[in-house]
């Protein structure tokens, strides 16, 4: 069985959790290093980005994913788990594992009352050309990406919001709040662990 992690030191691991249970996925709460032996896949949730790192320093937690992720195993950062995995956050000084070529902004939307949601055009879906409900909580945006960054879903105004670097994957948005399991089934299809999810782990995005 696919095991899944969710890095559990604070936002929205639980409905992470529940979607991927919900897809019949053994799910561990990832708290300490040892957490990570003999997962096929980690997720880091949405949350404040700030306390996340900081939590994740204090749990030594930072070197063993990068090692994780440098070995190939899967891993999904959304909205503060974006910020966790760029290389830069523009303006800000903060810990990140820093594995993804790309340069963020935090709140790039505005705060909490500027949350909305969008219709996204995901062509990585493949033949399921429904649009993906995107929730976008005190949301980044990407600014620019590096040459083996694949875009994965832009805005109807141009902005990019999904992003793939081989095994990393990240998105500004919240899959976990939505219902549609689309976006979980796609990263579990990276792990190799999905063979009846109808969806390619191959991206199909813009280079
Ligand atoms: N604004 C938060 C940050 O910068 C991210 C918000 C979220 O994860 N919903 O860390």
């Amino acid at each position: 069985m696919t095991r899944i992690g969710v890095l559990a030191l604070q936002g929205a691991f639980i409905e992470h959790e529940q979607v991927l249970r919900g897809l019949e996925v053994e799910v561990c709460q990832v708290r300490l290093p040892h957490q990570l032996e003999n997962l096929d896949g980690l997720i880091i949730p949405g949350g404040e980005s700030t306390t996340i790192g900081k939590l994740a320093v204090g749990y030594g937690l930072i070197e063993p994913i990068r090692e994780l992720a440098r070995c190939g195993v899967p891993v999904w950062g959304t909205c503060a788990g974006m910020i966790i995995l760029a290389r830069e956050v523009a303006g800000y000084e903060q810990p990140l594992v820093g594995l993804m070529d790309i340069v963020v902004r935090r709140n790039a939307f505005g705060g909490q009352v500027d949350s909305f949601v969008e219709d996204l055009q995901v062509p990585a879906f493949g033949q399921d050309a429904r649009p993906f409900p995107g929730v976008f909580i005190r949301a980044p945006l990407i600014e620019s990406v590096g040459p083996g960054v694949e875009i994965l879903v832009r805005l109807p105004e141009g902005g990019i919001v999904a992003v793939r670097q081989g095994n990393l994957l990240a998105t500004a948005f919240h899959p976990e709040l939505t219902g549609d399991s689309r976006f979980h089934r796609y990263f579990l299809a990276m792990t190799g662990g999905w063979a009846e999810s109808g969806l390619t782990a191959a991206g199909s995005g813009e280079r």
